[in-house]
């Protein structure tokens, strides 16, 4: 018997650099660097997309929307996984609650999060208290902690549904 709930991780890591802008969560954060990456490099999208396919038995952003495709190039990555929420809900299931923590040293995202937190919560058809979205610094340390990065660890709990849903 298919056990009716499931739970799935997802972790994500982008570059920061010069001329690009700063996208998480699907909201532009004014700042002088931005995310690197093939898509627009969203790496709060991208570990809550793969949260979401692992949970569901699906197979991995990377897999789905390789960076080797043009037509992913500058992708909107909210865009993405409003099709990753698709996709999990073709197979059956319906998202339950999302958790996320991202890790950066700056920006503060303290003034966005609500915002970020209403974008995923349209997105994934959640209310914003089934959204849990946290910043934490990396203390100074490693590639996060110099500025030179911004990673995002998500969690994504579902349920088969029903006949009723
Ligand atoms: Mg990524």
């Amino acid at each position: 018997m298919t056990e009716r709930i499931r739970v799935g991780i997802g972790y994500d890591i982008h570059p920061l650099e010069r001329g690009r802008k700063l996208i998480l969560a699907g909201v532009e954060i004014p700042f002088s660097l931005g995310l690197a990456g093939h898509s627009d490099g969203d790496a709060v999208c991208h570990a809550i997309a793969d949260a979401l396919l692992s949970a569901a038995g699906l197979p991995d952003i990377g897999e789905l929307f390789p960076d080797t495709d043009p037509r992913y190039r500058d992708a909107s990555s909210i865009e993405l996984l409003k099709k990753v929420r698709e996709m999990v809900e073709e197979k059956g299931f319906k998202v339950l609650n999302v958790d996320c923590v991202v890790v950066v040293e700056r920006p503060k995202l303290s003034e966005y999060k609500d915002k970020m937190k209403k974008r995923l919560a349209e997105v994934l058809g959640l209310s914003l208290d089934e959204i849990g979205l946290k910043g934490k610094t990396n203390e100074g340390m490693g590639e996060v902690g110099r500025g030179e990065a911004i990673a995002c660890y998500a969690i994504a709990l579902l349920r088969l549904r029903d006949d009723k849903g």
